[in-house]
């Protein structure tokens, strides 16, 4: 085995100026848009220098952690193409999100809010706790049940908890949302299938009874009841039967 020999790295300079101003002599042209002003960190021109540090492990000299340098240009970490964007309220930069925390900034996200709520609200089926689809569904939830992640099944333990941690003046909410059940289930193609993947190519046409082993299939997962899921979702708006 041969000893490597260290080498150490050659340190040079490179004359980036000549490149850049031959790249950048008719300056960078910016048409900015009334809410949106040069980034100050690069100054319009979204560069930035970057340090990709480095050491060397057969390096004799080990008193300095990462002595090596292989500097670059990158995009400015501030910005994004040199120009920031600026909230239409109070003029101040925005967040690389795009947002604000200005009390108008935040006003206005509570009534984009406000409006997409409305939009579900308003796409909803309506139901009465009475309804066939309502009784058949089992589980209901709202943001205000404060138990099981807001999910319940009777709406007297609803309203029972809904008046244990609220005072009887303040607003009740009128409905609540409807869930979607699944349940195990099993496919006997798709099970064929993947136990087929390593015979041969027309296997499955020699396969006889598929039909008993799905309804075997569908008889079982049917004894699974502890499997049921329930998915909150804003298709049915379920009123409350506070007084009935
Ligand atoms: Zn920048
Ligand atoms: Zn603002």
């Amino acid at each position: 085995m041969t000893e490597s020999i260290f080498e150490k790295p050659t340190s040079i300079t490179i004359d980036a100026l000549s490149y850049l101003s031959e790249v950048l002599k008719n300056g960078l042209k910016k048409d900015l848009q009334k809410h949106q002003k040069l980034c100050e960190d690069c100054k319009g021109t979204g560069l930035q220098i970057t340090n990709q540090r480095y050491g060397l492990s057969n390096d004799p000299d080990k008193h300095k952690h990462l002595p090596y340098n292989n500097q670059y240009i990158i995009s400015c970490r501030g910005c994004y193409s040199g120009v920031v964007s600026l909230c239409k309220f109070c003029n101040e930069k925005l967040s690389r999100f795009n947002d604000c925390d200005c009390p108008e900034a935040l006003h206005e996200k509570d009534i984009e809010r406000a409006t997409r709520e409305q939009e579900i609200w308003d796409k909803a089926i309506k139901l009465d706790p009475s309804d066939d689809i309502t009784k058949k569904m089992g589980m209901y939830h709202s943001d205000d049940y404060p138990h099981s992640d807001g999910y319940f099944e009777e709406f007297e333990d609803f309203i029972e908890k809904w008046e244990e941690n609220h005072e009887p003046d303040e607003p009740k909410p009128v409905y609540v949302w409807g869930t979607r059940l699944v349940s195990l289930s099993l496919d006997a193609d798709d099970i064929l299938d993947r136990a087929s993947e390593d015979l041969h190519e027309d296997v499955l046409d020699d396969v006889k009874g598929k039909e008993e082993l799905q309804n075997y299939l569908d008889k079982w997962c049917a004894k699974q009841s502890g499997t049921t899921t329930y998915y909150g979702e804003n298709k049915y708006a379920i009123r409350i039967p506070w007084g009935d």
